[in-house]
């Protein structure tokens, strides 16, 4: 997707700051945190929604949840806790539509979410 911002700072186009990657995923910093730690875990390849992920890519949630492990540990979160989330379609918000992956801790949550 030529378009996509998240395409574009996978192929380096656009500027962010970039924690980590594996081969499928790279982990950079939300430009508008809503916690100390809100980091995007983001397969390069361009996969809309959840639903676009057929079982032939299960490498790519591999490296996707091994990555979003090394970063909560790597920003010091990882004994202490954090959330992972997925915005999956309007209602439940999801504004950029290249599948990501929420990384929030460093202050406590609440449940239910908003
Ligand atoms: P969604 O609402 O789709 O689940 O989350 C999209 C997230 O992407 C938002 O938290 C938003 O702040 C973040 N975001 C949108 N555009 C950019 C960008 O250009 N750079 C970075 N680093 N984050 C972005
Ligand atoms: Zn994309």
């Amino acid at each position: 997707m030529d378009d996509c911002i998240f395409c574009r700072i996978a192929r380096g186009e656009v500027g962010a700051d970039i924690i980590d990657e594996r081969p499928n995923a790279i982990a950079f910093r939300d430009v508008n945190p809503q916690a100390p730690v809100h980091v995007l875990i983001v397969p390069k390849q361009h996969i809309p929604q959840l639903k676009d992920l057929g079982p032939d890519r299960c490498e790519v949630l591999g490296d996707i949840f091994s990555l979003a492990n090394d970063v909560a540990v790597s920003e010091g979160i990882g004994q202490t806790g954090y959330r992972i989330v997925c915005n999956i379609g309007e209602e439940a918000g999801q504004e950029v539509d290249h599948l990501h992956f929420h990384l929030l801790g460093g202050r406590f949550m609440k449940w239910p979410p908003g």
